[in-house]
């Protein structure tokens, strides 16, 4: 029999990724998911796999999905954008959603792995941030709804291990970027990726000197599965530590869709941290890994998903 893993927020960009990447590993996978910012075309290539199943619910209240050995614990919005918009069932999924996912690991002595987030440290003081980092989080700012409730999850999950000795990890993920993200989710890569394509200026917020460190999904995952075959339950940072301003970012996207579009500044949204980098020491010597794929290649590995996507969505010619 196959070991069944559970990945909550099943159909969303990194949790079907992660779908794609168990079922090759040899899971069967049950993937959840409430459609709030999950997609079924994400998982639409998985439909007439026989070791895939998919249910659409709302994980904040118990449910049952028979038994599992391992749960992925992934929902949640992710982009600034649809999390500002979805405040309060970003926190329902990360405090109660959260719990219903370790009950399940609990009650199946399952494995668990949560999915947690740079945005942990805030707008961090300390650069590159280290996983021993506690962070500079505003706990009344608009990006606390997300924050908090990773941080709390982050809590609970620890808790959960050292109260109930579930055998669980966490991973921290930064800025990942690739096919399946939603065009109009927000983030800054589908953004300059459509404005780019579409020949619209690219938003830069801010004066663009704002950094991030940006991952590309297949590199993101394959640190989620290596973690998931460790016993540490400490968090672990997973992302790529190449540092880009937004401006240089953006002199990328528009290099590789060899666009003729221009930069357009625009206000920056409020708590909108200066720096972001990951410091993947850990990973390296717990995982023995490292990110394969930089920045302009990830962007040309994407070009093509993107390309499809914003012609889908351009209004047919008469
Ligand atoms: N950003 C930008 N223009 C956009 C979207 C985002 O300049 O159209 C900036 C944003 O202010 C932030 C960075 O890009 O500094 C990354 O934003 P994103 O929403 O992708 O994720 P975050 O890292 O803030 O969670």
């Amino acid at each position: 029999m196959k070991p069944r893993a559970l990945v909550t927020g099943g159909a969303g960009f990194l949790g079907s990724h992660l779908c794609d990447a168990l079922l090759a590993e040899g899971y069967s996978v049950i993937a959840v998911d409430n459609l709030l910012t999950g997609r079924m075309s994400n998982i639409e290539h998985l439909r007439r796999e026989g070791n895939f199943e998919f249910l659409q619910i709302d994980i904040n209240r118990p449910f049952d999905c028979g038994p599992v050995n391992y749960v992925f614990h992934f929902a949640s919005p992710a982009s600034p954008v649809d999390y500002m918009v979805h405040g309060i069932d970003t926190l329902k999924v990360g405090s109660l959603g959260t719990m219903q996912a370790l009950e399940i690991a609990h009650k199946n002595h399952a494995k668990y792995l949560f999915a947690s987030t740079s945005e942990c440290y805030g707008d961090p003081l300390e650069h590159p941030q280290k996983e021993t980092y506690w962070g500079n989080v505003n706990t009344i700012g608009p990006r606390s709804v997300y924050d908090e409730a990773k941080r709390f999850s982050e809590a609970l999950t620890m808790a959960y291990h050292r109260y109930h000795a579930v055998d669980t990890r966490m991973v921290r993920i930064f800025n990942t970027y690739g096919p399946r993200m939603q065009l109009n989710d927000g983030r800054v890569i589908p953004n300059f990726m459509k404005q780019a394509l579409r020949g619209d200026h690219l938003t830069v917020y801010g004066d663009g000197k704002q950094t991030r460190s940006f991952c590309y999904v297949t590199d993101e995952v394959d640190g989620f599965l290596r973690l998931s075959k460790t016993d540490e339950h400490f968090p672990v940072n997973i992302g790529n530590p190449n540092e880009f301003t937004v401006l240089q970012c953006a002199e990328r996207v528009i290099a590789i869709t060899g666009s003729k579009s221009k930069i357009r500044y625009e206000d920056l949204p409020q708590d909108d941290p200066k720096q972001r980098r990951p410091d993947i020491s850990k990973a390296r010597k717990l995982l023995g890994w490292e990110p394969k794929i930089g920045l302009d290649e990830g962007l040309k590995m994407s070009l093509e998903y993107f390309r499809d996507a914003v012609a889908a969505e351009m209004p047919a010619k008469a």
